[in-house]
């Protein structure tokens, strides 16, 4: 691998997820030789640490997270990181982190290269885009900002944060991260529909009878009431995650596999999105809050939230699109804390095809994104003994050697940041459509008038609210995974 020449400042270098997921998925990268003598990492954050700390931090972080741990490498690694505290209001601490940037590329030959990383409360990424802007702190390489989920609230919003990361930051330099899209299974959606003539004849309206998607949590929200308050399960999980896996099955085939080609197909689709009305809203959407389970209080009780909170901690809805290989396919989703399972999975549900059969069971495709990597094909096979159909499962699936292989979704779209790889990043002109269906779901349930069905309690442990199972657009479906 290259030896790619950076400083990287991390906003947020005190957090969870700097702490979780950035500092070893960098050390992963520094172990393959990514980036190893010409980097330099800044971490700032509120608190007064010291470089020393940062550093024991970052030891820490790789011990906690890596079963191969070699002391002495991650030591060696963790010596090129450096703390600034920082408030992001004060001016006078950007100027000091220029300054610290400055001396640091030259200490480390980073050539005038800078990645900025937003790992910190959403509220916060127009103020440091701003202030990155008016203190200068570019380089003089190339400048490359990486910003974390939410992006806004709503269209709005988002559209006041784009502006300001755009007074800095070219659309072509922005990495808008969304760590679903660096997942294994996720990468293989497309291979999966394009390589095989079997899945690729049938991925249209004729055979295919409804998709799933599920993104289901087995905790509550914790101590991240706060948090959760401002957001909601349909902003917090199904504007990105959900959407980016949608259009990876909905798109059409791009004409090469590059990163220009693939986001053009992805526009394709996007621009037929159907927004719903309230109507649709109605019928194919379903939300709700968790009661209490054994070891967690309900969602009203959680610490940080408001006792006559509105905000749904699981929702489930459809989503169609007019144009690509599946227009007229209903896409049903649902996502949500305090479920059964945590699981990541998509089902395709394929049609019957004669009435021959009548007993046969449902024949799906299913893609298993988490816990575990796995695609199986739902048959029907004869019983061998006596009369009627068996259900067997087609699978692929990983050793555990070659799961211990997967590299985790942080460390792969990293190091496409370092490559300058924006295959796997939202662009601005698909999370604007992304937040233009969110806006009018949110604005349906919103008016009171349309009759919209109320905010349902739901029992923890199980797969959210009653009413999901009835948003189908036809009596026959229903869940495949329960
Ligand atoms: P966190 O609360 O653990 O960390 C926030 C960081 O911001 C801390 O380092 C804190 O010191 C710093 N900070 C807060 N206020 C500040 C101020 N006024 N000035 C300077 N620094 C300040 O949050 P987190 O979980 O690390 O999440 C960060 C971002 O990553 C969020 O956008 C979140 O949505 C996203 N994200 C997090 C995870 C995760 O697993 N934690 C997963 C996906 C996305």
């Amino acid at each position: 691998m290259e030896n790619i020449p950076v400083v990287m400042i991390i906003f947020g270098g005190s957090g969870d997820l700097a702490h979780r997921k950035l500092y070893p998925a960098l050390f992963n990268l520094y172990q393959k030789g990514l980036i190893h003598d010409h980097f330099a990492v800044i971490g700032t954050a509120r608190r007064p640490w010291s470089h020393e700390y940062l550093q024991e931090q970052v030891v820490a972080a790789i011990k906690e997270s890596n079963n191969s741990f070699d002391e002495k490498d991650a030591k060696e690694f963790a010596s090129h990181f450096y703390y600034q505290s920082h408030d992001v209001t004060d001016v006078d601490h950007y100027i000091a982190l220029k300054e610290l940037a400055t001396k640091l590329d030259k200490k480390y030959h980073a050539e005038g290269n800078r990645i900025f990383y937003m790992a910190m409360a959403p509220r916060f990424f127009g103020t440091i885009a701003t202030h990155i802007n008016d203190q200068k702190l570019v380089g003089s390489g190339f400048n490359r900002l990486v910003i974390e989920k939410p992006f806004g609230h709503d269209l709005a919003s988002a559209e006041k944060l784009n502006q300001e990361i755009g007074e800095s930051f070219a659309e072509d330099s922005v990495y808008r991260i969304d760590h679903y899209l660096g997942k294994e299974m996720v990468q293989n959606i497309m291979p999966l529909r394009m390589t095989n003539p079997i899945v690729n004849n049938i991925w249209c309206k004729k055979y295919i009878a409804n998709m799933q998607v599920t993104l289901a949590e087995s905790l509550g929200v914790g101590t991240r009431g706060g948090y959760y308050e401002t957001s909601g399960a349909l902003r917090d999980m199904v504007q990105n995650h959900i959407f980016q896996i949608i259009t990876l099955l909905a798109m059409p085939e791009p004409k090469a596999l590059d990163s220009d080609h693939i986001h053009e197909a992805k526009q394709e689709l996007l621009d037929s999105l159907v927004i719903p009305t309230p109507e649709m809203v109605k019928k194919h959407f379903s939300r709700g809050q968790y009661l209490a389970s054994d070891d967690e209080v309900e969602y009203l009780k959680a610490d940080q939230v408001a006792p006559d909170s509105k905000v749904e901690t699981f929702v489930a809805g459809e989503v169609n699109f007019k144009k690509g290989p599946v227009a007229g396919v209903p896409i049903y989703f649902r996502t949500g804390k305090k479920m059964k399972d945590k699981v990541s999975r998509i089902d395709i549900v394929l049609h019957h095809m004669n009435n021959l059969y009548g007993n046969a069971h449902s024949n799906n495709i299913s893609i298993i994104i988490d816990p575990r990597s796995e695609i199986f094909f739902t048959i029907n096979g004869k019983k061998i003994t006596t009369e009627g159909l068996r259900r067997e499962n087609l699978s692929y699936k990983f050793s555990k050697e070659e799961m211990d292989q997967v590299p985790d979704g942080y460390e792969r779209l990293l190091h496409d940041v370092f490559v300058a790889d924006r295959t796997n990043f939202t662009h601005w002109s698909e999370l604007k459509q992304y937040w233009k269906f969110v806006d009018a779901v949110e604005a349906a349930w919103q008016d009171e008038n349309k009759d919209i069905k109320q905010l349902e309690q739901y029992p923890s442990g199980e797969f959210g609210t009653e009413s999901s199972n009835h948003i189908f657009e036809k009596d026959t479906e229903h869940w495949i995974y329960r």
